[in-house]
């Protein structure tokens, strides 16, 4: 057990002997001092249960000892008792307490009260010091009990950050200050291909060489603390095992602690490939359709120059000035087509175009375009169109619109059909829906594409000769689906495309 430090004052050494000598035992450690200075200096760096002080001693007495004791932090609290011989008057014994006695002892000592009187104050300290290790011992187990609670709700908050960044379809990541990646989430991994350590080291070699030196700049620019807590930048990523980018709209948000000092910097990549290639194509748009319209116009100037020069001859032939005006009446049926597709596509974009159903023999729609189409697909003097159309299929539809949808698909079929071929049309009816299909033997599409035809300003064909603005198809998916129906395609590369309209039988559609 540890010896209980008690210190023991006296200029005179025979004093000190008195005391030590009827002390000493294994429990106490009897410190000596012959001063009030040395007593003082004793209790800079001990602690001691108990301080024995004589009170007459040369330089500094007993009391000044005392009231310098009770002054210092470290000692405040040690019971004094004085030792002295000279005076049991009452004033004496005051002035004793005031500079801080609990007790006094008298001269010539005797052992045994000597022995009781310091074994009570021993005890008491021994009982105060333990009191004190255990408050300090339940204080520590509160303090781990704390941070052990503290690193499991940090866990779990770990937890829930990484299921909620796997939850959504961006990639997500986070690097340090430094801007060295520490975190990924699984779409990271999906669509980058890489595993963790990959990652990290090739984190900014995924980028696209051209937009590396903007991105760069912006991170320096973060890094350095030049910038504001969030920055944003626009890049192509790599896609997994392929040599193909895609675009990606990054914004970058530091996080940071309760003190508000910056802790990481966390990513987000949003997909914005599709929106990137539609601003593409809505660049290409006016021209293509300033193009588009140019043909037709020149075809309506020339023919009303033509009929001039012809009219101001006086013999003119009638046939001849007929036959001049229809190409020009042709040309500007042309030029109220593109029109027309030009106003459907703003009214599907702005939520104007609406349809109007009731009760129509779609039998007649669909051989009106096929007839439409017979003569055009003559003088082209290539391609065959064949159709087989059950008679008088009703249905509640809007006419005009499915027409167009049909006329927008024979359209297509010719022009992606460079070489020969036949054009099937066929409507039929199924158990609990209508089928308009057109089948061509043309260029097809690849599967990859299919999805997209429908999306505005997609055009998968590469062939500048093939002309069109990407927006037919866009627009009668549109009405179909207003028609709680659905476009349907099959189609094999070199082999051809096939074309089908599908539309419920509605309770009014009946076959006669
Ligand atoms: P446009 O024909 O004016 O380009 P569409 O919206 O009608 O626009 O068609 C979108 C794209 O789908 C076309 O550019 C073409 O690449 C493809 N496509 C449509 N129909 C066919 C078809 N029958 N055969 C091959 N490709 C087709």
């Amino acid at each position: 057990m540890e010896r209980v430090n008690i210190l023991l004052v006296d200029d005179r050494p025979e004093g000190v002997y008195t005391l030590e000598k009827v002390l000493a035992c294994e429990e106490y450690n009897l410190v000596k001092a012959s001063s009030g200075q040395e007593a003082l200096k004793c209790l800079l760096d001990r602690d001691f249960a108990l301080i024995l002080l004589d009170v007459q001693m040369p330089i500094m007495d007993g009391f000044e000892t005392a009231t310098l004791i009770r002054a210092r932090k470290r000692s405040s609290h040690v019971p004094i008792i004085f030792v002295t011989a000279i005076s049991k008057d009452e004033q004496f014994v005051g002035k004793g307490y005031k500079s801080g006695a609990v007790d006094y002892l008298f001269k010539p000592i005797n052992p045994e009260i000597l022995k009781s009187k310091v074994s009570v104050f021993v005890d008491l300290y021994i009982k105060n010091k333990k009191i004190k290790e255990q408050e300090l011992l339940i204080h520590k187990r509160e303090l781990e009990e704390q941070k052990a609670k503290y690193i499991q709700a940090r866990y779990e908050d770990l937890l829930r950050y990484e299921s909620l960044a796997n939850s959504i379809p961006h990639l997500v990541w986070r690097t340090n200050l430094d801007g060295e990646p520490e975190y990924f989430n699984h779409k990271w991994f999906e669509y980058t291909g890489l595993d963790f350590a990959s990652s990290k080291k090739g984190f900014f070699s995924l980028i696209h060489e051209h937009d590396l030196p903007s991105v760069n700049e912006k991170w320096r620019k973060a890094l350095a603390n030049e910038g504001t807590d969030s920055f944003s930048y626009e890049c192509r990523l790599r896609q997994a095992g392929t040599d193909k980018y895609k675009w990606f709209w990054n914004l970058v948000v530091a996080e940071k602690d309760k003190d508000q000092n910056k802790i990481s910097w966390v990513g987000t990549s949003t997909d914005i490939d599709e929106m990137k290639a539609i601003e593409r194509h809505k660049a290409s748009f006016l021209s293509i359709a300033s193009h588009e319209l140019r043909t037709p116009l020149t075809a309506i100037k020339s023919s009303m120059e033509l009929a001039t020069m012809l009219i101001e001859n006086e013999n003119f032939d009638s046939n001849n000035l007929k036959e001049i005006l229809s190409v020009g009446t042709e040309s500007s049926d042309q030029v109220n087509e593109l029109l027309d597709e030009f106003l459907d596509f703003s009214r599907v974009e702005s939520g104007r175009l609406s349809i109007r159903p009731q009760k129509t023999n779609l039998s007649d729609i669909v051989k009106k375009s096929v007839e439409s189409y017979t003569p055009r697909i003559r003088n082209l003097g290539k391609h065959r169109i064949e159709s087989l159309i059950s008679n008088d299929v009703y249905c509640n539809v809007d006419g005009p619109r499915i027409r167009q949808v049909v006329d927008n698909l024979i359209s297509n079929a010719i022009k992606y059909s460079p070489v020969e071929g036949c054009i099937k049309v066929k409507l039929a009816m199924e158990s609990d829906q209508i089928a308009i299909s057109v089948a061509d033997q043309g260029i097809g599409i690849e599967a990859a594409n299919l999805d997209k035809i429908f999306h505005p300003f997609k055009r998968v064909n590469e062939d500048e000769h093939v002309k069109g603005l990407g927006i037919g198809l866009y627009i009668s998916s549109w009405i179909v689906e207003e028609h709680k129906g659905c476009i349907e395609v099959h189609s094999a590369v070199g082999k051809g495309s096939e074309f089908i309209v599908k539309l419920p039988t509605s309770s009014e559609a009946t076959q006669q």
